[in-house]
């Protein structure tokens, strides 16, 4: 998210608070050799301390991207604890225009502002720091800040090539990080693979004139994300690999007074394409298709970590995170181990069974039971017996599905059992929890195993 806000830069500077400006303080006073200086108004040190090491690193990436800027000091991200406190900073900054962004940095300040993705209290925090989430939008929103500072015609900047390299330092800065391989894996950037994937195959794609002339038709700002980190990170990271450079530098030639400055930005680089422009679309869509997506979940909430798996649902919305590749067998078997984390709400969920129009729901409700019920996404069939489940564990859970029911188990004993109305037939997987619920999901297992 950006902004072409050209208003004042003084008010950001003027009206933080006392708390606000103790904490500031105390964060900027430690890390007084870091690239970039964080402001927040969140309590705990390991998050802040997570904050500082994406923020540092991404500006590392745009460095590689971008080039060096040439005034000193460093990058600012501003770290709102609420939705609320962010909500302010955007209504003094931009009256309002990223309100139900999470983030944004603004033109005018040349500083990044951030809420806490998802909301998380203190204790939750200290016990898992930063999402992948909250990791790749601070990433994302340095990309934005360094390229304010590096090249002059920032406010002419096309959308596809502002969001494109705050996208490309976003994956790089993950990738860099190891918190992924591929944009198949991690749920996160597997969802808008899947959207990439369905707009090429309903022909909504807008192809890549349509990109390079920010004509992005009706689509939604979950199929523009998609567009641009996916198309615009394959274009940064493969096609231009080895000029982008050089085209960095050209568009820092490129002054805000420059007439045409916003068409002559993106000439640079669709010239650099050479008589590859006529091919491009045919081998995006040849780079696509060998990728497979692992997951696909409409709202972000669950991560890899290691070999476990975290979710941290939104206040607002059910996190569901499905695998892509049915199971293939009628007779399976899903275990592993689940904990609950601090949260305001404690019902992780298991998905088994699941097609277009149904699936069985378990939830692990803490301190409730197990409740399992047939779903038709019509508001739910009658629950099954419920289980026990006192504490936040953890709890060994087995759910062994077959064509016409599933029995769940909990540290091998048998805590509920439900038929399933429609056969699948196998059908997808999935983990997620309900709106502000936390948990992890370790040692997952699914036998036989599945062919992918
Ligand atoms: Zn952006």
């Amino acid at each position: 998210m950006d902004s072409t806000n050209r208003r004042s830069p003084r008010l950001a500077v003027l009206t933080v608070t006392c708390a606000f400006l103790t904490i500031a303080w105390g964060v900027a006073a430690s890390l007084s050799a870091t690239r970039v200086r964080i402001v927040t108004t969140m309590s705990s040190e390991r998050a802040v301390a997570d904050a500082q090491r994406f923020a540092d690193l991404a500006s590392v990436v745009a460095e590689d991207l971008l080039g060096r800027r040439s005034s000193r000091g460093p990058l600012v991200v501003t770290l709102y604890e609420t939705l609320a406190e962010y909500q302010a900073k955007d209504e003094e900054l931009t009256g309002g225009d990223f309100a139900t962004n999470w983030a944004f940095s603004s033109r005018a300040t040349k500083e990044s502002y951030l809420a806490l993705m998802p909301p998380m209290a203190t204790p939750l925090q200290d016990a898992v720091g930063l999402t992948f989430l909250m990791q790749s939008q601070i990433a994302h929103e340095v990309g934005h800040q360094a390229s304010y500072h590096v090249l002059p015609a920032c406010a002419e900047l096309p959308l596809w090539l502002s969001e494109g390299l705050a996208c490309w330092v976003e994956l790089e800065t993950m990738r860099r990080a190891q918190r992924m391989t591929t944009i198949a894996d991690p749920p996160f950037y597997s969802r808008r693979l899947v959207l990439v994937r369905s707009m090429l195959a309903d022909r909504t794609w807008p192809g890549s004139a349509g990109i390079f002339a920010d004509d992005y038709g009706p689509l939604d700002g979950a199929r523009r994300y998609a567009i641009w980190s996916v198309f615009c990170g394959w274009l940064f990271d493969e096609v231009l690999r080895d000029q982008r450079r050089s085209l960095f530098a050209q568009a820092r030639g490129i002054a805000a007074t420059t007439p045409d400055a916003r068409k002559k930005l993106t000439a640079i680089f669709t010239k650099a394409l050479g008589k590859r422009a006529a091919t491009l679309d045919a081998e995006f869509a040849k780079f696509v298709d060998a990728l497979k997506p692992s997951w696909d979940e409409p709202f972000r909430a669950t991560e890899q970590r290691g070999e476990d798996w975290l979710t941290i649902a939104f206040d607002t919305s059910n996190a569901t995170c499905i695998r892509v590749e049915p199971v293939g067998v009628p007779n399976y078997t899903v275990r592993g181990t689940i904990e609950f984390l601090p949260g305001a709400s404690s019902d992780l969920r298991l998905h088994v069974a699941r097609d277009a129009g149904h699936e069985l729901e378990v939830h692990f409700v803490q301190d409730v039971g197990v409740i399992a019920h047939w779903n038709d996404f019509g508001g739910g069939g009658a629950p099954g017996p419920m289980g026990e489940l006192s504490g936040a564990g953890p709890f060994a859970f087995e759910v062994r599905v077959e064509p016409t029911k599933a029995t769940v188990f909990i540290d091998d004993v048998e805590v509920s059992s439900i038929e399933i109305e429609t056969p699948t037939n196998g059908g997808q997987v999935g983990i997620g929890a309900a709106a502000k619920s936390a948990g992890w999901w370790r040692d997952l297992e699914i036998e036989p195993p599945p062919r992918r």
